[in-house]
């Protein structure tokens, strides 16, 4: 697709890290699927995707983890 941020340049597929902070835990996904722009460098993260992230981090913060870094795994 055509980048919305740069409005020139064109998204690959690629891999990218996802940092969230929930509750005071911060958790990092590495490998996540995403679109990249060729031109900025933007990383964009589908819907189904994203929620299933959100979902591993809300797991994760109720077992008491406070900082993790794991692979993402498609659920
Ligand atoms: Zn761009």
């Amino acid at each position: 697709m055509k980048c919305p941020i740069c409005k020139h340049g064109e998204t690959i597929n690629g891999a990218a890290s996802m940092t969230l902070e929930r509750s005071g835990a911060t958790l990092v996904f590495k490998n996540v699927p995403a679109q990249i722009c060729n031109n900025c460098g933007e990383e964009f993260f589908n819907e189904e995707i994203t929620t299933s992230i959100l979902k591993q981090a809300e797991f994760a913060v109720n077992e008491g983890i406070e900082f993790d870094v794991r692979q993402y795994r498609a659920a």
